[in-house]
């Protein structure tokens, strides 16, 4: 199976992406680098119009929202392409902007997503004496409360997506997820490769109205 088209929607801004990883390492109090992070053989494609709703719900949004993504999963010669083309959100109870606690999801959710808020971020961080330089991509990580919530833990679905606004989100895989040990269960950064900033450049990923 060809997946080179379906992986670049995701990663075309790896140099990038290590980029901005690489500045923020040294501001959280992780020790990642001893991991070995398995490279799981997972493509997701998300319908553009959905894409653009979640980025939408992020540049508005007053509280963290959660959405369990949904849609078809194909399972192939060990490689997965999850194809998102829904997202159900269900109740949460939020804390303060900066952690929630899951409703629950359907069966057959695919994906946690949820956002996180960066005044938010950046109150908190800056309370914590972590310099928060106005990069929208430091609101992309996974925080302790993420760890003791999150939908990764139950196995059911394939992976975790923060979304900060309509052009910065950032995903990990459940796999990478067990491979962190609970100690280190803090403000998790994003992978490499494996956050974007800049969605909605590309032409493909600009949703167009239906005729
Ligand atoms: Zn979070």
């Amino acid at each position: 199976m060809n997946m080179s088209r379906l992986e670049k929607i995701w990663t075309t801004i790896l140099v990038l992406a290590t980029a901005c990883v690489q500045g923020l390492a040294a501001q959280y109090p992780t020790e990642l680098d001893s991991i070995k992070f398995p490279v799981p053989h997972i493509w997701v494609n998300v319908d553009i119009r959905l894409q653009a709703w979640l980025g939408k719900i992020a540049d508005t949004a007053t509280v963290e929202h959660f959405a369990c993504l949904g849609g078809t999963a194909f399972v192939h010669d060990g490689d997965t392409l999850l194809a998102i083309r829904g997202a159900f959100l269900p109740r949460t109870v939020n804390d303060a902007g900066h952690g929630l606690v899951l409703g629950g999801c359907p069966e057959g959710t695919l994906l946690g997503w949820h956002n996180h808020l960066y005044g938010a971020v950046k109150t908190f961080f800056e309370q914590q004496g972590w310099k928060v330089t106005g990069d929208s991509a430091q609101a992309c990580y996974l925080s302790p409360v993420d760890f003791q919530s999150g939908l990764w833990k139950t196995g059911t679905v394939f992976g975790e997506v923060v979304q900060v606004n309509a052009r910065t989100f950032c995903w990990w895989f459940t796999s990478q997820l067990h491979a962190i040990p609970p100690d280190w269960w803090a403000f998790i950064h994003p992978l490499a490769g494996q956050s974007r900033s800049d969605w909605g450049d590309a032409p493909r990923e600009q949703p167009k109205e239906p005729k």
